[in-house]
């Protein structure tokens, strides 16, 4: 068998159910490591720092890039969002698989400085449906939804630029497919 990537990053347009996904496949495998970003943005109902992101404010954010502490950083819908190095750096230095579950923009960075990241494309089934994930979210204002959606349509072209891309049909079927590029089942 030959040697898996041991940095993944797990990318597509927001609402497409990169998070749902990692979700569901870390609930079978827990030791699955999943990197937690550093952000501006506010926690969600139910969000907790340090689990889903370190959330913090625009003050600490400027520290940590002036710092060189983010792997890679940047702007989504207003907000900034970026991946601790130290952590990654630990991981792969241990021989463990990472996984990043990043935007785009992060993707290419990531890809820029570690060439030899495999870059996992998460794609929606139609636009249609990608639509209808963002709309139904129900915890962001039309101007936020409008805001990820255009995002979402620039994004979507960034296809062609990924190692793989997985079609978020089922989250069970998209999860262990994940799993298989990870090298963990
Ligand atoms: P959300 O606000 O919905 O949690 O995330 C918005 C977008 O930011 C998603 O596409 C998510 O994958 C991306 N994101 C989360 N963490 C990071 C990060 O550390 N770096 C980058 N570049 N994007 C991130």
């Amino acid at each position: 068998m030959s040697e898996r990537p041991r940095l993944t990053v797990l990318s597509g347009p927001s609402g497409v159910g990169k998070s749902t996904v990692v979700a569901h496949m870390r609930k079978q495998f827990p030791e699955v490591w999943l990197s937690v970003s550093a952000t501006t943005r506010h926690p969600r109902p139910g969000e907790r720092d340090g689990v889903q992101y370190h959330f913090v404010d625009n003050e600490q954010f400027d520290k940590l890039v002036a710092n060189g502490e983010l792997l890679e950083w940047a702007v989504f819908a207003g907000n900034r969002y970026g991946t601790p190095r130290q952590a990654v750096v630990e991981k792969l230095d241990k021989g463990e698989p990472v996984l990043l579950e990043i935007d785009l923009q992060g993707a290419r960075q990531v890809k820029e400085s570690m060439p030899e990241a495999q870059l996992v494309f998460l794609a929606p089934p139609s636009w249609e449906e990608l639509v209808r994930r963002l709309t139904g979210r129900g915890t962001e204002s039309q101007d936020v939804i409008d805001e990820r959606l255009a995002a979402a349509r620039i994004e979507l072209a960034a296809e062609a630029e990924f190692d793989t891309t997985l079609v978020n049909t089922s989250v069970e079927q998209v999860a262990a497919e994940l799993l298989a590029l990870l090298g963990v089942a």
